[in-house]
């Protein structure tokens, strides 16, 4: 058994989660006594923004659906020049990953307090943690004020979202369980949100496969995102990130389907240095193995499973493995450069760990 000894900062943070908990998006911004707010969405999204808008009435300032992977700096300017011009006091941010991170944006530049309305698993709503591209560079940073005020969560919003989306979107967020699982400020707290959220997401994920419509399977995988959410806006991450982060900055692959294919190496890589960590993710999954419950999981879900299949180039692996060494997290296996190559070569080549 692990002695006890940690450090644990609450992230606070308002959530109000529920089948139509959409309609109380006005009232949320007369709670935080927001009378002019901007609405943020994707340009695939706009519908969205226009119920955020209609919800808000007159406390809409106006809608900006161009929301963009990645969240490039020029875009980030622009939403904070029309949040100016509108004389805005917050913004919503009705979607994914891409429209919450540029919601942040706008409250790392203004102060602003950000509504959070998620629409996918990606979980950013629930962290501190804020992205910015600049010259094909994305550059992540830590600070409180980015971290939205309040987060409604309301799996009707999520019935839309194609398998297609859905599956690699889920396991985004479990890599965030996972990792917290065996990050280096690991907390009991924190691992239990992570265990519960990897067992939401295994469960629901295939369900929504199967029946994309189904609003319980939907609210269990918004509960799992929400829990994954909160482990990666608490606790540190490790060589998956690490890993993503990299291919997903260098060689531009898909945020989604890069954590989904990588997850299951990254966990094979680390699975005998953090036994504990692997036997709660395995329960969690209620697999026999951690890294090859995962890479079941991501089968059953129709995602693609291997780098070869979203872009990756063979010629770039090396370049890759070397990059991936560089300034490396925290991980609870040493980061050696050949054995990093030997999985991005798995992961290439779509290999079962194991
Ligand atoms: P995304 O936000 O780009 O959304 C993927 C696609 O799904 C988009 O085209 C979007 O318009 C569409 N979509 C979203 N909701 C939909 C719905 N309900 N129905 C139909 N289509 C819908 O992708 P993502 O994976 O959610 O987010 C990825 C981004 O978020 C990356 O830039 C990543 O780095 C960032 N991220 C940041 C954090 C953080 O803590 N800062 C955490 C996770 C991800």
């Amino acid at each position: 058994m692990t002695a006890l000894d940690f450090t644990y900062d609450q992230l606070a943070a308002h959530v109000i989660f529920g089948a139509g908990a959409f309609d109380k998006l006005e009232a949320e911004a007369a709670r935080l006594k927001c009378e002019k707010l901007l609405v943020l969405s994707t340009p695939g999204q706009q519908a969205l923004a226009e119920a955020a808008a209609k919800r808000l009435g007159r406390r809409c300032a106006g809608i900006h659906a161009k929301a963009v992977m990645h969240v490039p700096v020029e875009v980030a300017a622009a939403a904070c020049a029309e949040a100016q011009r509108l004389n805005a006091d917050g913004a919503v941010a009705i979607g994914g990953g891409s429209t919450i991170g540029l919601g942040k944006a706008i409250a790392l530049e203004t102060g602003r307090p950000i509504i959070a309305v998620p629409t996918t698993y990606a979980g950013s709503e629930m962290t501190p943690i804020y992205g910015l591209t600049e010259a094909g560079a994305k550059k992540t940073g830590r600070d409180p004020r980015v971290l939205p005020k309040s987060v409604i969560y309301d799996p009707l919003l999520t019935v839309n979202l194609p398998p297609s989306v859905s599956g690699p979107s889920g396991m985004n967020a479990v890599a965030h369980c996972v990792e917290a699982l065996y990050a280096e400020n690991a907390n009991p707290v924190i691992s239990l949100l992570a265990e519960q959220g990897i067992a939401a997401l295994a469960k629901s994920l295939p369900r929504i496969m199967r029946q994309p419509r189904d609003v319980n399977a939907r609210a269990q995988a918004l509960y799992g995102a929400w829990l994954a959410g909160t482990a990666l806006g608490s606790v540190g991450m490790a060589l998956h990130h690490k890993l993503c982060h990299t291919l997903g900055g260098s060689f531009n692959l898909p945020h989604a389907e890069t954590h989904t294919i990588v997850l299951p190496h990254a966990v094979a890589y680390n699975a005998a240095a953090a036994p504990e960590a692997m036997a709660r993710i395995a329960q969690a999954l209620g697999a026999a193995s951690a890294a090859a419950g995962l890479f079941d999981l991501a089968a059953a879900l129709g995602a693609k499973p291997a780098l070869r299949d979203i872009g990756m180039r063979e010629a770039d692996l090396d370049t890759a493995a070397e990059l991936a060494c560089r300034n490396p997290y925290y991980n609870p296996r040493p980061v050696e450069q050949p054995a990093i190559r030997a999985l991005l070569d798995d992961a290439y080549h779509g290999r079962r760990p194991r």
